[in-house]
């Protein structure tokens, strides 16, 4: 069983929980927080710098990630962040892949 970090973008602040959920209100701000799987490091909040450019990139990788889903005519992404290699051709190989879509299955 994993867990995800569930961080309020607004108050820069992570909740850990397990990956049931399906999404996670902040309960300071009442934003809706991003959910990150426990393996990808984010980086402290204080790094402003590294912040920004974290969330910039993982949002961008999101975001290809949902086009893939939606448009059969990208064939392949690469998301470094999220350590994916989404391919229509090849299998994929030796790429770990987080259960992005899949985090309300139980175990
Ligand atoms: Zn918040």
């Amino acid at each position: 069983m994993s867990n995800t970090t569930w961080v309020c973008l607004t108050c820069k602040k992570s909740h850990r929980k397990d990956s049931s959920l399906w999404s996670f209100v902040c309960p300071t701000c009442k934003a809706k927080c991003e959910g990150v799987h426990w393996k990808i490091r984010i980086p402290s909040p204080k790094r402003k710098r590294q912040w920004k450019q974290f969330w910039e990139k993982y949002l961008n990788e999101k975001a290809q990630l949902d086009e893939f889903y939606r448009d059969e005519s990208v064939q392949r992404i690469e998301l470094e962040i999220l350590n994916l290699v989404y391919s229509r051709e090849e299998p994929r190989k030796g790429v770990e892949s987080f259960p992005l879509r899949d985090t309300r299955k139980p175990g």
